[in-house]
């Protein structure tokens, strides 16, 4: 019904209130509609926090009685920190429920328009499934990898160089193409970058933006724990910091780094293994990780095939030499067909430079 994709375009936009907050829980919205009026809006906003579902029928009180829900994801079936919104939804007496799409988890898909159905409820499946998704691809990705969506990003001159021959990168692209990097970091969980970076540009990793946002947790790849004491990362306590170091690490040395917002987390090899460290940081919740190089580290993601995302600035600048660092460093492929295919999803410009964004194949 055309009335059915208007109501959930709707929802959609409840739910990106939401978006980048919810983590590790889903942005979902939903809307209640009664004889053509809507009766009922909600947005979940944080885990723990009401159900998007919860809002709207409180909203629309006695209203929900033979009202119409529009809800960006399947209703949840299950107790969790709050109790199952498909019962909610039956208690309502609401007549028929619109749902984009289901739940990922297999545990989940399908119980809670199970639930509805066997209460009489009418069920209507898949309006606007793709934005819906599109909205959720973070949380999809976690719930059935249980590995965080990784997104590489980098900043490059237009002939694809990160920095000069002597590790200068500060700065390639323009304050707005900057300002839309810590929108990023703001939406993710936690940010990663090489020990290498650490070193060069001392960085702090926070985000900084106008309107304000929370900083991710900071994760530095460091095999042997050689990351200054006095950098940034370690010094400051604006964000949480994760040191991810190899297991003959002494316990000595991992002991100079304890602070309250840093902690350091050993691999059972003396190596840091892309999916190894991945499975860890699902296990912590982590459900997306922002990844800000340098070259060696984007090679390592780049040859695990351990990406989703590729958000790349091109300044309209060139740097040139053969020495200085391109934004996928290590020895490389030998044969294109080894090479990694993508897909461009959106190329823009933010201020100056270009943004292209890119999936694997
Ligand atoms: P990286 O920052 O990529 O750090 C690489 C180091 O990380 C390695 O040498 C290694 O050191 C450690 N490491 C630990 N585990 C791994 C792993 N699994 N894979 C890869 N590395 C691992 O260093 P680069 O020298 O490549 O890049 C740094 C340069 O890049 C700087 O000049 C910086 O300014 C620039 N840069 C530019 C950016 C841009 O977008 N323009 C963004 C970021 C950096 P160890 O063995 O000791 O653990
Ligand atoms: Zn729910």
């Amino acid at each position: 019904m055309q009335s059915d994709e208007r109501y959930m375009r709707l929802a959609l936009e409840m739910a990106k209130i939401g978006s980048g907050q919810t983590s590790p829980n889903p942005a979902v919205g939903a809307v209640v509609v009664k004889n053509g009026e809507i009766v009922g809006l909600g947005a979940h906003l944080k885990a723990g926090e009401p159900h998007a579902e919860v809002h709207a029928i409180r909203m629309a009180g006695e209203k929900a009685a033979g009202a119409t829900v529009y809800v960006t994801l399947e209703p949840c079936s299950h107790f969790g920190k709050t109790p199952p919104c498909a019962d909610l939804l039956v208690e309502a007496k609401v007549a028929r429920v619109v749902i984009a799409t289901t739940d990922p988890n297999p545990l989940v898909a399908g119980k809670g328009m199970e639930r509805l159905k066997q209460a009489g409820i009418e069920v209507v499946l898949g309006t606007l499934k793709e934005e819906a998704d599109e909205l959720n691809r973070v949380f999809f990705h976690y719930i059935t990898t249980k590995t965080p969506f990784v997104t590489l990003k980098y900043a490059s001159s237009l002939d694809g160089k990160i920095a000069t021959k002597t590790g200068d990168s500060k700065w390639i692209t323009s304050e707005a193409a900057r300002e839309d990097v810590h929108r990023y970091r703001a939406a993710n969980d936690a940010i990663l970058v090489g020990v290498n970076t650490i070193m060069a540009d001392n960085p702090h990793l926070t985000t900084r933006l106008p309107e304000g946002g929370k900083s991710p947790i900071r994760i530095i790849l460091d095999t042997d724990l050689r990351t200054p004491l006095h950098a940034n990362v370690i010094s400051n306590d604006e964000a949480e910091t994760w040191m991810v170091v190899g297991s003959q690490v002494s316990s000595e040395r991992m002991a100079l780094y304890q602070r309250s917002h840093v902690r350091v987390m050993q691999m059972n090899q003396p190596h840091i293994d892309i999916w190894e460290m991945l499975r860890m940081l699902g296990e912590h919740k982590i459900t997306s990780l922002f990844v800000e190089g340098g070259s060696r580290i984007h090679d390592s993601f780049v040859r695990s095939r351990a990406f989703q995302e590729i958000v790349a600035y091109f300044a309209p600048k060139l740097i040139g030499g053969h020495e200085a660092p391109t934004p996928v460093g290590g020895t490389g492929i030998l044969r294109m067909a080894e090479a990694a295919e993508l897909a461009i999803k959106r190329v823009e410009m933010v201020g100056p430079d270009i943004k292209v964004i890119a999936i694997p194949k």
